[in-house]
């Protein structure tokens, strides 16, 4: 699967999200910020220019004073629109006129205005009151004010009225006007600020904000005084929406700097996290997808080896690299069980036809042979290829029991010295063939008598050293028995095993105490086996604490070490003693067996008679009620699985109809060998538990044990 970049696109709306908002806070807070700011620097502005228009008038205070007082008398007449650009040429008629009219006099030192001729007057005024209206008009222009204007202020009447005015924004037809007598009207009640400032001679410093007929403005009202006296007031004025649009269109300039800052920053942001992060993150991706699709392990070496970094995005990329190596481990052991499985499955098939082979084509021989001899030998044959098979399928019962945690440690007291000498005597039987030695050296100083699962013990000999003397052709097996105090009253007894045989390589060393392995199996084809002896070894060491070693050296030999704790014992229990070898014989018993296979009936019925015994056999529960009725039984052999009504049930039925059967042993007879199935029947009240298939000494064993010792012999 492809990446998405979905990542990418939800960061960049992250990122444009938070450039939005900051740019909206940021507008927000710049436009309030700089309302105060520009409402100071606007009404700053109108103050310095009310100032300068006042320095202006002042340059030449009495000329302004007669222009004043002229304009006063004529300004009906003069109520005119003056057009800025005529100023000069006002100027220009003034002085060409004055200079015809004084040829031999210059205007400001020599002539007194009141001397002239009233053409010229005239002619001087209206260049004065174009000059004024001109500087009016020109800071009108330079400081972007809607209005700038002088307020003639009449101290009677209190009416002020406007004299000199800058071009009204509304009154565009008249462009720049003289205006005389255009007076306010309000009472000094209702404009109390004027009426001071006039009065006071003094600039109303707070600028006034208010709302007039042209809009809401700010106006600074500068006071002209010349000789101590107030005689007007400079009006400057500012619209407040101006300063707002201004304020507006400052804010929106800032914002679309920051905005593009931001921009740009983002960009680069992102840029950032796509080439460090999510580079990354894909790429982890893509090799997990890949893997998903190919199940190529060497994703594991492109992870390690791609440049994570040392972030949370390494840990992650590391971790998923030793999950898919553990994945692999893990297939690969998947694999080899499945291998180990079907070798075993062969292996075991193997193991089982051959001695199959020998019971049946030897049992049909020994049906048609004639000569006892050669019957006699045919039997022998198919009763050890039944043993080998017998042993197979209790290696594989014992090692299901073991792993699923179902056996237990049996502690008895036994004889070490004996019990390692019959397993030695026993197994040497088959080296007759072979020219391989066996040495058994028992260490004088190990105590006679030792307590532990005396069986088990026999049986991991057993397997140690039917290995050595299976996988050895010539030279050696060699045993040695010895042991090491752990404290008072208990040992390590030392086993250990040596031949010089086919050996084991290295590598295989944990192999074979795995189960169903054989290891070299091509070598070791004549070698029967299950690969299940060294499995049950290896387990039945532990379950005691104990420890078992392997040394080889391929070609020449190999060693088993074993170590297992044990307690001194004081003497040897009876069970260990073999039985004394008197015949056992005891034609008087009463036995009944019950079992629904007529094979099994007519194996238990041949197997008695061996014994003078004469079983009456049934193949029911319902028939072993019946025959428990009419008569009684010293023992029953009562198989468990029957149809219709089991063992047990048939067991139940007749101790409780017939009070006599409680004290008559009843052995379990069944095929199910399991110690779960063992331990189930005990406890529902068999006597005894007496595996299938069964042999001769195994049920003498039992009738020994069980039948009344007057029916014995
Ligand atoms: P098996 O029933 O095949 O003997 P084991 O579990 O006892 O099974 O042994 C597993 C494998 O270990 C054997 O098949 C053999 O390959 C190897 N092995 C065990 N003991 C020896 C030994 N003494 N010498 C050489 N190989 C051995």
């Amino acid at each position: 699967m492809k990446p998405k970049k979905k990542l990418i696109r939800q960061y960049t709306y992250a990122v444009a999200f938070f450039v939005v908002v900051t740019m909206t806070i940021s507008a927000i807070v710049t436009y309030f910020a700089q309302m105060n700011q520009y409402k100071e620097l606007a009404k700053d502005r109108i103050r310095a220019v009310g100032d300068g228009l006042v320095a202006k008038l002042l340059e030449d205070p009495q000329d302004f004073l007669d222009y004043m007082n002229y304009y006063k008398d004529h300004y009906e007449e003069l109520r005119i629109p003056c057009d800025f650009d005529e100023c000069i040429t006002a100027r220009d008629k003034f002085f060409s006129e004055f200079r015809s009219e004084y040829p031999d006099k210059t205007f400001r030192l020599t002539v007194d205005k009141d001397e002239m001729p009233e053409r010229l007057q005239n002619l001087y005024y209206t260049y004065r009151h174009e000059y004024f209206l001109l500087e009016f008009e020109k800071a009108r222009e330079a400081y972007g004010l809607p209005y700038t204007y002088f307020l003639l202020c009449d101290d009677e009447s209190h009416y002020t009225t406007y004299m000199i005015d800058g071009e009204r924004t509304e009154d565009k037809n008249h462009p720049g006007y003289l205006y005389m007598g255009d007076s306010y009207y309000e009472e000094p009640s209702e404009h109390t600020l004027l009426w001071n400032t006039y009065h006071n001679g003094i600039r109303y410093d707070d600028v006034y904000e208010w709302d007039n007929r042209w809009g809401n403005t700010y106006s600074c009202y500068t006071p002209l005084v010349i000789d101590g006296e107030c005689v007007g007031l400079v009006v400057t004025e500012i619209s407040v929406s101006d300063v707002n649009t201004m304020i507006l269109k400052n804010t929106a300039l800032l914002i679309l700097q920051l905005g593009t800052l931001l921009t740009i920053l983002s960009g680069v942001l992102l840029f950032v996290i796509n080439r460090n992060h999510i580079k990354r993150i894909d790429h982890l991706s893509e090799q997990i997808s890949d893997f998903a699709s190919t199940r190529a392990y060497d994703t594991v070496d492109a992870i390690r080896q791609y440049p994570y970094g040392d972030d949370e995005i390494n840990t992650l990329a590391q971790n998923t690299a030793d999950m898919i190596r553990d994945l692999q481990v893990h297939e690969a052991k998947v694999a080899q069980a499945a291998q180990f499985k079907s070798d075993f499955l062969a292996n075991m098939s193997h193991e089982i036809r051959t001695p199959m082979n020998a019971i049946v084509g030897l049992s049909e021989m020994a049906v048609k042979e004639e000569d006892p001899d050669k019957k006699k030998e045919y039997i022998n044959k198919i009763n050890s290829a039944a043993n080998t098979m017998l042993v197979i399928i209790s290696d594989i019962l014992d090692f299901t029991q073991i792993e699923a945690g179902r056996v237990e440690i049996v502690p008895v007291d036994y004889d070490v010295r004996k019990m390692v000498q019959e397993v030695v005597g026993a197994l040497s039987m088959g080296l007759k063939a072979k020219p391989v030695k066996m040495n058994l050296n028992i260490s004088p100083s190990i105590p006679q008598f030792l307590c532990g699962d005396y069986a088990r013990i026999r049986q991991i000999l057993g397997n140690v050293i039917g290995n050595a003397v299976k996988f050895t052709k010539e030279g050696s097996v060699t045993i040695n028995l010895d042991h090491e105090s752990v404290s008072d009253g208990e040992i390590n007894l030392k086993i250990r095993v040596a031949d010089t045989g086919i050996g084991i390589m290295k590598q295989d060393y944990d192999m074979i105490f795995e189960s169903f392995s054989q290891v070299d199996s091509k070598r070791n084809r004549e070698a029967e086996g299950t690969g299940l002896g060294l499995a049950i070894t290896q387990r039945l060491v532990k379950l005691m604490n104990g420890t078992i070693e392997v040394e080889s050296e391929y070609g020449v030999g190999s060693v088993f070490r074993i170590s297992i704790p044990q307690k001194i014992a004081e003497s040897a229990d009876d069970k260990q003693e073999t039985p004394a070898p008197e015949k056992f014989h005891a034609p008087s018993a009463a036995v009944l067996v019950v079992d629904d296979n007529s094979v099994n009936l007519f194996v238990a019925k041949s197997l008695l008679g061996m014994f003078g015994i004469e079983p009456t056999c049934v193949s029911s529960g319902e028939q072993a009620i019946k025959a428990c009725e009419n008569r009684s039984y010293d023992i029953i052999l009562m198989d468990h699985m029957m149809p219709k009504m089991d063992g047990v049930e048939a067991m139940n039925i007749i101790r409780e109809k017939f009070p006599a059967y409680k004290s008559v042993p009843i052995i379990a007879f069944t095929a199910n060998a399991v110690e779960e199935a063992r331990d189930l029947l005990l406890n529902e009240g068999m006597d005894d538990f007496l595996a299938k298939p069964v042999k001769g000494s195994d049920i003498e064993a039992i009738m020994r044990k069980w039948l009344p010792k007057e029916k014995i012999g």
